[in-house]
């Protein structure tokens, strides 16, 4: 049998090799989690590199992540035993950012065009505001940045966006705003990420000739992960996948609508549906046997996701054994939470389990700070995938340089970083004038500072400001004595205005910076002082990443995807965390559906153990507020589930307080939690999109009060 000639069919089951050998027209891999529909792209490439059937440079192959692709390129060499150069293999972005280098001058560009990052993006944006009379407080440059990706997805070029969209931007000038910005661009030689994409889905189109050659050359197309496609890329694929010749195309696409998480981003999973009228003659191949998970976990997921309407609905089955239950562990919060990890972590390791082979999935950014802080002290080496570390993100340390300037003035690059943040008309001039007063004067810019308030030198505007800012520090320095360093810090967020300025930041990424601030801040109610904070965060950084040595992955659920482990930490599950907060709040199935298949998502990572956890409380400075298991929890089917309490993993004899101070899951049932929930708190900002500054730590005094009549121990 042919298997015995091609090694790399070997061990494919009969839907595998369908969908590996089926090398004329297109075809649809539609299948669950773990079922092998990345194995089987590989595959699929090796296939037709070995058999002579297609040559490298015809195989264009597109995946999620820099680190998928990656990946794919290296199972692909290693089926066939050598290297497979020329392949295009890479993201929709990647590729087409080699592709445009070509073709630039076609959208106006040179080829030497740089790619902006959101920073310049930013930049650039928000001069185009202000050079249009509009009030970038009510309009920030963030706002009008989500409005434009927004339209990239739509594929939408400013002369396609439809009449009366934008509106939601500066009355109606969001359009307008958006061809300024792409003529700029143009003149700056740059594009932006979007860009790549539509400049050649642009070129494609007006360029017939172009588009054949490509059409031609690439005859081979692969997509993993079809399911979170989004038009601009759904566009691209359908220009390259058309034949002039109506002649059936080699296009194999591979996606889950269970695992569709990208919605939010304009990824559409109606794509999958409309395969087999996109591409006529389409073959659909399903998969139903799981290779990654033994049955308790795929049965757990399995339920969870039922849970979801309008699937398309698949089932899966695994002949791996049942294996161990899943495990849901209530505990008492997030420090308790760490700790059972950790120990956990290190149980698994003193039995031979890799840490290469353990990941904690956390739903959002601000979670792994806990988790980074417990492997530190236990010393497991741990990475951080997909973002930085929790201390190195650019808000913690704007909120890091303020608190070393507080304590210690002299501290210039602190003192640097934080002068003009957030915006209080101390640039780039203010900046050079203190600059130079402290290397003439040989003092600290601190004092340069203070100097310069009554100087000529500067702007009477930016004097004034200067000394509005020195006199800050003054006064929360005096603070020092009598306020405990949380709530102090809580108030110089706010009363510098930095908490406003990510508030009034309608960027998507906006609203986890501010849950980080807000968990910096609970952070430092561990420490006894400010500077015994600080030195614990320097100690931190300086925790530098051991290379060559395994690791513990820590990363998002979004980032999790395609990959899997031995043992997964799910932590977290709460209502108000995961689901989070928006998705309760807005109420829609839609975005509450996103939320489970995210949960589907990361339980189906799991290759051997699961472990679900929850925290009865959290706290959100310094205020502790019960929290109730997520839904999801109560969606697992409860034969693949085993609860324990933290007594029952945790092994630590100091905090077992779980049992006692906490009884159980009669939270189940329990009303949602009344009152100033955290979770509203944590959301605040969102309701809005306008809120005072005192909403961000809410009454201080009322806060500590509550601190203290509500902290456990
Ligand atoms: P996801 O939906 O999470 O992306 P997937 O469908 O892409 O999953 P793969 O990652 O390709 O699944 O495969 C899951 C695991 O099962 C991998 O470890 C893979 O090597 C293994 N696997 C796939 N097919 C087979 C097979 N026929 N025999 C043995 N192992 C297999
Ligand atoms: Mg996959």
């Amino acid at each position: 049998p042919p298997a015995q000639q091609a090694p790399w069919l070997s061990g494919l089951n009969p839907a595998q090799r369908e969908a590996v050998e089926r090398l004329d027209g297109p075809v649809l891999v539609l299948a669950g989690a773990g079922t092998g529909k990345t194995r089987v792209l590989t595959t699929r490439i090796a296939h037709m590199i070995a058999t002579g059937k297609a040559h490298p440079g015809e195989v264009l192959a597109v995946t999620f992540t820099n680190k998928a692709a990656r990946e794919m390129r290296e199972r692909v060499e290693r089926l066939l035993g050598r290297p497979a150069a020329g392949m295009a293999l890479g993201t929709f972005h990647s590729i087409s950012a080699r592709w445009l280098r070509e073709h630039a001058e076609l959208v106006g560009l040179k080829s030497s065009f740089t790619i902006l990052d959101t920073d310049d993006q930013i930049r650039l944006l928000k001069q185009l505001i202000k050079a249009a009379d509009i009030d970038e407080k009510r309009w920030p440059a963030r706002m009008l940045a989500g409005l434009i990706d927004r339209w990239k997805n739509k594929a939408l070029t400013p002369d396609r966006v439809p009449q009366g969209e934008g509106f939601n931007f500066a009355d109606g000038k969001g359009l307008e705003l958006y061809a300024q910005y792409q003529a700029r661009l143009k003149v700056l030689n740059a594009c932006d990420f979007g860009d790549l994409l539509l400049h050649m889905i642009t070129i494609f189109q007006h360029h017939g000739d172009i588009l054949t050659r490509y059409q031609n050359r690439y005859r081979r197309l692969l997509v993993d992960e079809y399911q979170d496609t989004n038009v601009a890329q759904y566009l691209w694929l359908r220009l390259l996948a058309q034949r002039p010749d109506d002649q059936p195309r080699n296009i194999c696409c591979v996606g889950d609508d269970d695992q569709s998480i990208y919605g939010w981003r304009g990824a559409e999973v109606g794509n999958i549906l409309r395969f087999e009228s996109d591409f006529p003659g389409a073959h659909i191949v399903r998969l139903e046997q799981n290779y990654r998970s033994t049955g308790h976990i795929l049965g757990a997921a399995s339920s969870l996701i039922a849970a979801n309407s309008g699937r398309l609905g698949k089932t899966l089955w695994t002949d791996a054994g049942n294996g161990d239950k899943i495990t849901i562990c209530g505990v008492w919060d997030a420090l308790e939470e760490a700790r059972t990890v950790g120990d956990r972590v290190e149980t698994l390791q003193r039995s031979g389990h890799s840490l290469a082979e353990m990941a904690v999935l956390v739903r959002a950014g601000f979670q792994t700070r806990e988790f980074e802080e417990r492997m530190i002290t236990l010393g497991i080496p741990y990475r951080v995938v997909g973002g930085p570390r929790f201390y190195e993100r650019a808000e913690i340390r704007d909120a890091l340089a303020y608190l070393r300037v507080l304590v210690q003035p002299d501290d210039d690059l602190a003192f640097e970083r934080i002068l003009n943040v957030p915006k209080r008309g101390l640039g780039p001039a203010a900046m050079q004038a203190i600059n130079r007063l402290a290397r003439l004067e040989d003092i600290p810019m601190s004092r340069a500072a203070a100097m310069l308030t009554d100087s000529e030198e500067l702007r009477p505007q930016a004097r004034r400001s200067l000394a509005l800012f020195l006199e800050d520090f003054r006064r929360w320095r005096q603070d020092l004595d009598h306020l405990d360093h949380p709530t102090l810090t809580e108030q110089i967020l706010e009363d510098s205005g930095y908490i406003e300025m990510w508030q009034k930041d309608k960027s998507p990424d906006a609203e986890g910076r501010l849950d980080n601030l807000r968990e910096m801040v609970s952070a430092m109610r561990d420490f006894d002082t400010l500077p015994g904070f600080l030195e614990h965060i320097s100690l931190v950084m300086e925790n530098q990443e051991a290379s060559g040595v395994e690791k513990l992955s820590i990363m998002t659920l979004h980032a999790a995807k395609g990959l899997e482990f031995d043992n997964v930490f799910l932590p977290g599950w709460e209502e108000g965390v995961f689901p989070n907060q928006r998705a309760i709040d807005e109420g829609g199935l839609e975005s509450l559906e996103e939320e489970r298949r995210l949960a589907y998502v990361g339980l189906t990572r799991a290759k051997k153990h699961a472990i679900i956890l929850f925290a009865a409380n959290r706290q959100i400075f310094g205020q502790w507020q019960s929290s109730l298991p997520s839904r999801f929890i109560e969606d697992l089917d409860a034969k693949h589930v085993d609860t324990l309490n933290a007594q029952g993993l945790y092994s630590g004899q100091e905090g077992s307080m779980a049992s006692g101070a906490w009884g159980g899951f009669q939270g189940y049932d329990a009303e949602p939690a009344r009152g100033p929930g955290w979770a509203r708190a944590r959301n605040r900002h969102a309701d809005e999109g306008r809120s005072t500054q005192s909403d961000w730590g809410g009454g201080r005094a009322e806060r500590i009060r509550k601190s203290r009549r509500n902290k456990p121990i």
